[in-house]
Formats: structure tokens, sequence, C-alpha cells
């Protein structure tokens, strides 16, 4: 199994998950047809799904030309099914979904949208994140409550640290800025600044990136901590209200 970034829009990442012995993929948040179309045609693969994580324009805006290209079968959250355009296989939280060597549990991870899901293909220890655990950020909470994307982002917390985070956007060096600004002594993070400023300069992506280095370095999974409770001058915080703190702090980054 094998999992291709293609870039698409402005910053969107949208994946192509490929079983290499079928040559069988999904595509996950397809932003628009062209580059997906492009990347299949020039290697021979049989486009067979479209895993949606939530409705947003920029997640299913090529839902519907792939499926009158390839037929693909549209996969996303039973609670979205009027709104994920192109439908077929609506799932519950915490269903697992099977296609011969695909196998993804999704969970509903709500905050970002009401509806929003990840796809986590557990053999491969792979989690498709959309736009609710960003590289060293998380998405705005347009739909739901603060405490919501809190819970959210605590339950990706607890994936094996070793899982491959693939995130929706390339927001990861502005979003590593507002880190450093509340956790300054990070040393880690610092190492990691430079290291993707570089790949970004060379035209690379950030993603993917292990759980283990998010949980050490994204604020918004470290509002536990206490050095960082103290940099938001708030009186014995409890991680909920930092993390609130921390995501309107960022809206006017
Ligand atoms: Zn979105
Ligand atoms: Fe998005």
């Amino acid at each position: 199994m094998k999992v291709e970034i293609i870039k698409c829009l402005e910053d969107n990442y949208s994946y192509l998950i490929i079983d290499e012995d079928s040559r069988q993929a999904c595509a996950i948040d397809p932003s628009e047809p062209e580059p997906i179309i492009n990347f299949v045609e020039k290697n021979n693969i049989n486009l067979k799904f479209v895993l949606n994580t939530h409705h947003h324009f920029d997640h299913i805006g090529g839902n519907k030309d792939l499926k009158k290209k390839y037929n693909v079968k549209v996969v996303g959250f039973i609670e979205d099914k009027n709104r994920i355009p192109e439908i077929d296989i609506p799932l519950k939280d915490k269903q697992v979904w099977k296609y011969e060597k695909f196998e993804a549990k999704i969970f509903h991870i709500p905050g970002h949208t009401s509806g929003h899901i990840c796809f986590n293909f557990f053999n491969e220890k792979l989690l498709f994140t959309g736009d609710t655990l960003f590289s060293l950020g998380c998405g705005r909470i347009f739909e739901g409550t603060y405490e919501q994307m809190f819970n959210s982002l605590n339950l990706i917390k607890n994936f094996p640290k070793e899982t491959m985070i693939f995130c929706g956007h390339e927001y990861t060096v502005k979003n590593s800025e507002f880190c450093l600004m509340y956790d300054p002594n990070n040393e880690k993070l610092k190492r990691k600044i430079s290291e993707n400023k570089k790949k970004i300069k060379e035209g690379f992506p950030t993603i993917p990136v292990t759980l283990q280095d998010e949980i050490d370095m994204n604020i918004f999974l470290r509002s536990d901590q206490k050095n960082i409770q103290r940099n938001l001058s708030l009186i014995e915080p409890t991680p909920l209200e930092t993390f609130s703190k921390l995501r309107d702090l960022k809206d006017n980054f």
C-alpha cells in the first residue's frame, strides 16, 4: 500500500492510497478532478473509490467528475449524506469499511464541521485527518464547539504514536510560528521549523508527519502542558480552557 500526495488548488492536499499489486486506488478528499485524473492516467491506476472527510468544497470538488469518468463509489459519513455530493456508501461512526486490501475504520471527529470524520487504515497505521488535525495546527471551529474539537483531537491523540498523519492542507510553516510563540522553549519544534522551511523552499510537502511528532510539537495537542498554560496568563486553566484560548488566538494570528 502506497500513499501518493496530490497537490490541489492553492494549498490543499488530496491523496491516493494505492494497492500496488492490483493498481487499484482510493482518492481521499479530491479537491478538484484534474490533478487526480492526470496522475491516474499517467500511472495506469484503476481508481475505485473517493473517500471524503467532510463536505467543504475544497474536499469534495472532484467527486462528480471522478464518478463520471471512472464510475468511482463515494464513501462518507452517514449524517452528512445530504451534503457529500454523489455519496454511495454512507458509514457510521466507528464502522470499518473494507474492499479487497483496503480496510479503514472511520471515526466521527466533529468541530471543524458537525459531520467531519477521519479514515484510519489501521493495518498500515495511516490516518487521514482532513481539516481537523493539521501538522502543528488544527482546523477552525465552524460548526462545532470548542469542547467537540478538543475531544476530537484527544481521540486522535490516542492512536498508536507511530501513526502517519495525512491532513488536508499545507499550513505547517505558518502553524509552526504560532506554536513557537506560546511554546518558545520547545527545542524539537525549533529544529522542525528549519527542516520544514527547507522542504517548502525545495518544493516538497511537510506531510506526512508522525503522531508522536505532533504530540511533541503541535500546541493544540499540548494544552495540558503547564509551561504553555503559563504563557497564556490564565489562572489555573483546564486543558479545555487552554485549548479554547489558543484556538481564539490562532483565529486572529
Ligand atoms: Zn474544511
Ligand atoms: Fe479545507
